[in-house]
């Protein structure tokens, strides 16, 4: 089912979250252990992350070193299909545009199209470490509008091979990220909304933001898409603070700000422990704030926690 399905058919708020593929080599009973702790809070739907390729150093006999390109999660798509198999809930795959040319990109919805897999969500994907921005894949899609063109081309029945008639029509209800305090390589907020609202005129669905710690941040982006004819579901990404190292680092990786109520909260902890609480206290306000606003889906950024999800779960479904 597509997410805009299960969101017309809902009179509340739902549930979603985000789960990442197993290290490789690890087992993905790993993973369902994750995820058998949240499925009483029956989640419309769950994430998939993708990750390219990135390179390692390996050492050769002669001292010297070798860069040797490795993806350590790999297993997106197989995880989907295992996942809609054993728990019968909507897998959405993120589908990145780094490392990938137009006819892998085919291939792979290729695939997702024969396992039954409804919806994607397009993402341009960020720079490879030691690269300084992004570099498109000879042959592949520059950003996420390219990707979306791509998918709205094959659910038109247009692929690659312009001498391919009368090929399959595919179905993907494409979803797109946003960025309620804007992504880090835009110049500044109306830019990343001209870009965003781009992605949703070439056929995104439904938006997936950034987690975001002020929840003012989520409405007065909600606001300002729809003042700018954005009209689609915008879904907020929720992610408690667990750790004291977090709110130095999140900020940093994702271009986000900590409210400083939260810094304040959070600088009179005595322990990882209480750390962990304010956290998921201040979630659970976040979520509970959200849900009255009118948010459609809350959708977690579990980064393999799952307890912690399902401790603010507890107190909202
Ligand atoms: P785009 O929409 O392509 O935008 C990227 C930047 O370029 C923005 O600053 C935008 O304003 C600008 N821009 C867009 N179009 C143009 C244009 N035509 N000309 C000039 N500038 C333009 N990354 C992963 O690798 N794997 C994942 O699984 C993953 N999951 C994510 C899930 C969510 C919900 C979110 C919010 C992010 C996720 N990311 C993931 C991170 C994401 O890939 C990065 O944030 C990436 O840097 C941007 O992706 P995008 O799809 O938003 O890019």
């Amino acid at each position: 089912m597509k997410i805009t399905e299960h969101i017309s058919a809902s009179k509340s708020t739902l549930f979603s979250f985000e789960i990442l593929p197993p290290l490789k080599g690890a087992d993905i009973s790993e993973l369902w252990h994750g995820i058998d702790p949240l499925i009483e809070f029956k989640p419309s739907f769950i994430d998939v992350t993708y990750h390219r390729e990135d390179f390692v150093l390996k050492r050769r006999t002669d001292g010297t070193y070798d860069r040797v390109p490795t993806r350590k999660r790999p297993g997106t798509v197989a995880i989907c299909a295992a996942l809609q198999h054993k728990y019968k809930i909507d897998a959405v795959p993120h589908l990145i545009c780094g490392g990938f040319t137009k006819e892998d990109t085919e291939n792979a919805l290729i695939d997702l199209n024969f396992l039954g897999i409804d919806n994607v969500l397009a993402l341009r994907g960020d720079a490879r470490k030691g690269e300084g921005g992004f570099i498109p894949e000879p042959g592949g899609n520059k950003n996420a509008l390219d990707l979306i063109h791509q998918i709205q081309n094959m659910n038109g029945g247009i692929y690659l091979d312009e001498e391919l008639t009368n090929a399959n029509v595919t179905t993907f209800c494409a979803g797109a990220a946003a960025y309620p305090e804007k992504h880090m390589d835009a110049p500044n907020l109306e830019s990343d909304m001209k870009f965003l609202k781009r992605k949703v005129e070439a056929g995104a669905q439904f938006l997936i933001t950034q987690m975001f710690f002020d929840n003012n941040a989520y409405f007065s982006f909600v606001k300002n898409c729809r003042e700018n004819g954005i009209n689609v579901p915008i879904i907020p990404g929720i992610k408690p603070i667990t750790t004291a190292k977090q709110v130095y680092t999140l900020p940093k990786i994702f271009n986000i700000q900590i409210p400083v109520a939260l810094t304040n909260e959070l600088d009179k902890c005595k322990s990882p422990d209480d750390i962990k609480q304010v956290g998921v206290e201040w979630a659970i306000e976040q979520c509970k704030e959200l849900i009255k606003g009118g948010a459609p889906v809350l959708h977690f950024y579990t980064m393999g926690k799952s307890a912690v999800t399902k401790s603010i779960c507890e107190k909202i479904y």
